[in-house]
């Protein structure tokens, strides 16, 4: 289907993009790398009156360092982040994670920011940013604010931004020397969403865990922080008993939708499951 008409605009500057938010009213869309807006303007479930393409605004790309955090771009593509090395260097979950998002050619176009404010629970990043303990900046009219990932995916579709505010920055604390990491995803297809999948980060000290960061994708209306899983492990071992109790409390909280991937008790299994393989990867990856 071809989408309904709508204006354009392509802002140079944040100032410029916020500006046009507040004058052109709650009907006007932020566009980004357009892979999940597009396909719902064209099915007319969602119909802007205007798109405000964030394309044209340099300050919204770029990979850096600064104060032991990684900062990145909301317009960096999942292309720019799996050829980034300094990603490679610090946050190996990321690029294991953004490389099991879709497909080559939806990985050229699509961003993080998108995927991000997308609020959509069976996207990737959205657990991703949780294990790895993400901050998201906002601009809007009133300035800009940092907002903690697990604050932040308020139900389906539905995030803590507010309507005249645009993510600019995703910044991410360096994980220590050490941590292992595994984003484990059960998919039917290559470039099919999650049935279910788990990010894992973990330190382990003398043989046990030191600390663990495990969240879930597509098992509920937003992204899943495992916490009771979390405090179950921590001075714990891996073995089979320990990583089975941590996989149960894992599917404690999971209030999976059904659709073509399999009714709410299978996905809820393959979450456990994706929790337990996750944990013991990142076992195998950890240095103590
Ligand atoms: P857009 O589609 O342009 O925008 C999405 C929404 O976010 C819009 O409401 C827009 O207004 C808002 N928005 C965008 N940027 C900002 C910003 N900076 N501030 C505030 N609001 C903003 N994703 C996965 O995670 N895993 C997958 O396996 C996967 N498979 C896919 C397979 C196919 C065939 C397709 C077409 C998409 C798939 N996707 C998948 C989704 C893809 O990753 C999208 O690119 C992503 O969800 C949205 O990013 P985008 O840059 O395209 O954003």
């Amino acid at each position: 289907m071809i989408p309904a008409g709508f204006d354009y605009h392509a802002p140079r500057s944040v100032a410029d993009a916020v500006k046009l938010l507040g004058s052109l009213g709650p009907d006007a869309k932020l566009l980004a790398g357009g892979h999940s807006l597009l396909p719902m303007m064209k099915l007319r479930f969602a119909t802007p009156s205007a798109l405000i393409d964030l394309g044209k605004i340099p300050d919204l790309k770029g990979i850096g360092e600064s104060g032991g955090e990684i900062r990145i771009g909301a317009m960096t593509t999942e292309h720019e982040l799996l050829n980034s090395k300094l990603i490679a260097d610090k946050l190996p979950l990321l690029i294991e994670g953004v490389g099991q998002i879709a497909d080559p050619q939806v990985r050229y176009r699509g961003t993080i920011g998108g995927d991000i404010c997308h609020g959509d629970p069976a996207n990737d990043h959205p657990a991703l940013m949780l294990a790895l303990d993400a901050s998201f900046v906002l601009s809007g009219p009133k300035g800009e604010r940092v907002v903690k990932a697990d604050a932040y995916f308020v139900g389906l579709y539905e995030t803590l931004a507010a309507a005249d505010e645009i993510l600019t920055q995703i910044r991410i604390p360096v994980p220590a020397a050490g941590t292992g990491w595994s984003y484990t995803k059960l998919k039917r297809k290559t470039g099919d969403f999650a049935t279910a999948a788990a990010a894992v980060l973990l330190q382990m000290k003398g043989g046990t865990v030191a600390r663990v960061s495990m969240a879930l994708t597509n098992v509920g209306p937003t992204p899943l922080k495992c916490r009771n899983a979390e405090s179950y492990l921590v001075g714990k071992p891996i073995d089979d008993g320990t990583l089975k109790e941590a996989a149960r409390l894992a599917t404690e909280s999971c209030t999976p939708g059904v659709c073509l991937r399999g009714d709410a008790d299978y996905k809820t299994a393959m979450a456990g499951e994706m929790a337990r393989r996750a944990l013991q990867t990142a076992q195998s990856r950890a240095k103590a």
